[in-house]
């Protein structure tokens, strides 16, 4: 197979992706047994970002667009787990200053644009404004994950919106296996005498005609 000319683009490292936009700015921040990860640590970890959110034909993978997303993370964070307060909302709506929709009739129909000024505020406000998308719908479906541990967000979609945990296969699995074993009471030795025999075999295995 012939070497590609242009370098493949680097994958999404994340535990969780495919969140709404502005829970999957959030879940850029992870910890895993390596401890904490921010995929939003780096210019390349920016562009990784930018490609998952379908925003990098948009947006320059540049510093004043990290930046403004950084900002933005933590305007999400103040308000996300916790009652918020007047200046979490107001840090979040300086954010929603800097953009708007723009409508026009197009030739298929109704178009909305984002705008947003300066330009690199762009992915920023978009996420900014599907939290408040997000807080119209349907506010306690934002969830965070209930493993302590984890710093993970998702908008729970389940019909029951019974979903607590980032995933059932890392987070659902290791409190299951905690809860067990809280649950597990050390049993009593059987009665029945142990066999002579070999050890290690199955009591009432046919015999091997020793
Ligand atoms: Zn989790």
């Amino acid at each position: 197979m012939p070497p590609s000319t242009t370098r493949p683009a680097a994958e999404d490292p994340r535990p969780l992706t495919g969140e709404p936009l502005s829970l999957d700015l959030l879940n850029t921040r992870w910890i895993d047994a390596d401890g904490p990860h921010d995929l939003l640590g780096t210019l390349e970890g920016l562009a990784v970002w930018l490609r998952s959110a379908g925003l990098a034909d948009q947006s320059a993978a540049d510093r004043p667009t990290l930046d403004a997303l950084l900002h933005t993370r933590d305007a999400l964070l103040a308000l996300v787990d916790d009652q918020p307060t007047t200046e979490a909302a107001s840090a979040l709506n300086d954010v929603l200053a800097h953009g708007s929709v723009h409508h026009r009739l197009g030739p298929d129909g109704p178009e909305t644009h984002p705008r947003a000024e300066p330009p690199h505020w762009l992915p920023a406000w978009l996420a900014a404004a599907d939290y408040l998308t997000l807080l119209d719908t349907a506010p306690q479906r934002v969830k965070g994950c209930a493993n302590p541990r984890c710093v993970l967000h998702y908008y729970d979609t389940t019909k029951n919106g019974g979903r607590r945990w980032c995933s059932m296969a890392v987070c659902g699995n290791r409190a299951k296996a905690a809860s067990h074993y809280a649950r597990a009471r050390p049993r009593p030795a059987p009665r029945s005498a142990p066999r002579a025999g070999s050890a290690g075999e199955e009591p009432g295995a046919p015999g091997t005609g020793s």
